[in-house]
């Protein structure tokens, strides 16, 4: 997708530290960590957020999920990690491109803001 930030660091063209990438997923640092850990993952094809999700992207969904869990292990962040998706403009999205926060390595408060 033209001028997408995400999909221009899918493709390699804006260079991020990636800390996992395979044919459907990538995942790199986010570049305004919010925790000692904070990781954005996310499709390789651009989707604009969870609303845009159809039945067929059922396997990706779980896929980057896995993903989540393998990253949080390596991090060795398990015993307190929390797995974010903004959706929408209130809920804090700045980004039309559909992510997954995950943010870890300290206290995560309850509710979040
Ligand atoms: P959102 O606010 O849409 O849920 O999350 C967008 C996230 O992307 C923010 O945490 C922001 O710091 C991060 N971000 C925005 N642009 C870039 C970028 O060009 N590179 C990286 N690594 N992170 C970005
Ligand atoms: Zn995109």
């Amino acid at each position: 997708m033209d001028g997408c930030i995400f999909c221009e660091i899918a493709e390699k063209k804006l260079h991020f530290q990636i800390v996992h990438e395979d044919s459907d997923v990538i995942a790199f640092e986010d570049m305004n960590p919010q925790a000692p850990v904070h990781i954005l993952i996310l499709p390789r094809k651009h989707i604009v957020d969870l609303l845009h999700l159809s039945s067929t992207d059922e396997v990706l969904v779980g896929k980057i999920h896995l993903v989540a869990k393998k990253i949080a292990k390596e991090k060795r962040i398990e015993r307190r990690f929390r797995i974010i998706c903004n959706c929408g403009e209130e809920a804090g999205q700045s980004v039309g491109h559909l992510h997954f926060h995950l943010l870890g390595g300290r206290r995560l408060g309850w509710p979040p803001g």
